[in-house]
């Protein structure tokens, strides 16, 4: 370590990306898009598109009515295109609701937003009125409605997803007609707190916060045998942990966030950003190299703490593109399960730099929740967006689905109908709802035509 602390860590491993991305890379490569029109919406990642023939902006709730009631075909809602799955598409209409972003109602801890409304933006403005989301995700540019319409959830064995944090919402059907819902409606409600978009638009979520609070975030590197018995060891011992596993270097970057009271904010987080797409850019396209930079990299991770108000902690900066499954599986399985997918990456030597995320979360009542009824390990496995991720995904999935996972509904799986069926103990109940408030399957495009017909 005495040679690495006298050089500029990050800028050898720069360095180093910058020589192989560059030498690497085509001329055409270079240039955009190849000459193609972009899409009218496009997610993040870049792997799902459409050019529907009506692109919907609501500015008001009476203008998405007319909207929804003259709409033709399917009608599909977005958010922050941030899912990989195509729960999104459609030819025909697609809604945002971003133009109604906002707060709309505060009663106590009990605050109501837009649909459209980014967690980044609220997040922030409940932290200015005194109140914190009980648990976040690692991003924050997810709308609301988007981010419960698929169990979008952080990280805690005691803490649920965003899901698991809605106290009612308002649903406008296909018809046109709008419903309020809250758990008196039983059923109705908890199939609409995570519904895939699948029984109609989300206008607004009321959401139960916390008083505001501070976190301190920890973040070190360990072999990743240790620290997988450290967090099966610790899980319950912090308010939030999780770790981010490299199975061909066979080291772990290991985080806890802790609720604290000093008042000192830490100065920015550094951003790895640049480093880390000139690393993966590199590693696909010299796979020899992946073990030994997946080792250098938790070298170049130094022992770190972060402190600052709770959204600041939990939202992480990504701009390197990458595509992803997560499938969640019983809780007290996931080191092993995880034990068995690195395995088998690394015997069957899958190029991947890109780390597997390993998180808790608790179970809750909602019907299509990846915890109904169930705590939770989520394995999040990712590609680099230009890498195809065939190879990677079909490996893991069989043992993901061996230990009875759930597919993450914003994620890639390959999974249809009748596998869902025996997943999710209430996929039934979700059914019926669906089938009464949609008669019509006016919301099903391809993707969910094949989770539910
Ligand atoms: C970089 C990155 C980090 C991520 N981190 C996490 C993480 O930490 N934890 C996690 O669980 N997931 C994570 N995800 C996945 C992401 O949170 C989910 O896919 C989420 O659903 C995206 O929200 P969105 O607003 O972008 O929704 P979109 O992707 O736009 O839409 C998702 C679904 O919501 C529906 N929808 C959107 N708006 C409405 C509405 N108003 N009414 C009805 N239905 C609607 C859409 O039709 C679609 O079915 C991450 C994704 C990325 C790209």
């Amino acid at each position: 370590m005495a040679l690495l602390d006298s050089i500029d860590r990050r800028g050898f491993l720069k360095a180093l990306g910058s020589a192989g991305a560059v030498g690497a890379l085509a001329p055409e490569q270079l240039l955009a898009d190849g000459g193609q029109a972009a899409p009218a919406w496009q997610n993040w990642s870049g792997n799902q598109s459409a050019n529907p023939a009506n692109l919907v902006f609501a500015s008001s709730e009476a203008a998405l009515r007319e909207t929804v009631q003259n709409s033709t075909g399917t009608l599909r809602a977005f958010g922050g295109s941030h899912s990989f799955s195509g729960v999104v598409p459609t030819d025909d209409t697609l809604i945002s609701l971003e133009p109604l972003a906002g707060l709309r109602h505060q009663d106590g801890n009990l605050f109501t937003w837009g649909g459209g409304t980014r967690l980044a933006m609220a997040s922030s403005q409940a932290w200015n009125m005194g109140h914190s989301f009980t648990n976040e995700p690692d991003i924050n540019l997810q709308s609301l409605a988007g981010a419960i319409a698929t169990s979008t959830h952080g990280t805690g064995t005691g803490l649920q997803s965003l899901s698991g944090q809605v106290e009612g919402l308002t649903l406008m059907l296909p018809s046109g007609e709008s419903l309020r819902l809250t758990s008196d409606d039983g059923d109705h409600f908890l199939a609409a707190c995570c519904s895939i978009g699948a029984l109609g638009i989300v206008t607004d979520i009321t959401f139960r916060h916390e008083p505001a609070y501070r976190l301190k975030e920890h973040t070190w590197t360990l072999p990743l045998r240790e620290a997988m018995d450290f967090v099966e060891r610790e899980k319950d011992n912090f308010r939030h942990i999780e770790f981010f596993a490299f199975p061909l270097g066979e080291q772990a970057i290991v985080k806890t966030m802790e609720i604290t009271d000093d008042p000192q904010d830490s100065p920015p987080r550094e951003d790895d950003n640049e480093l880390l797409e000139m690393v993966s850019k590199l590693a696909m396209h010299a796979g020899w190299l992946t073990p030994t930079l997946q080792k250098l990299v938790t070298l170049f991770v130094e022992d770190n703490t972060y402190t600052a108000p709770s959204h600041k902690v939990f939202a992480n900066r990504r701009t390197v593109r990458f595509n992803e499954m997560e499938y969640t599986v019983p809780a007290e399985d996931g080191i092993a399960c995880l034990e068995e997918v690195c395995d088998t990456i690394r015997n069957q030597d899958i190029n991947v730099f890109f780390p597997i995320e390993f998180r808790y979360v608790a179970a809750d009542d909602r019907l299509l929740s990846m915890y109904h009824e169930r705590a939770g390990a989520s394995l999040s496995i990712h590609q680099y967006f230009e890498q195809d991720h065939q190879p990677l995904f079909s490996a893991v999935e069989p043992i993901l689905r061996r230990y009875a996972g759930r597919p993450h509904w914003g994620k890639l799986h390959s999974l249809g109908h009748a596998e869902l069926a025996e997943l999710y103990p209430a996929f039934e109940r979700f059914q019926a709802v669906r089938r009464e408030l949609d008669p019509q399957g006016k919301m099903l495009n391809e993707h969910l035509g094949k989770l539910f017909v």
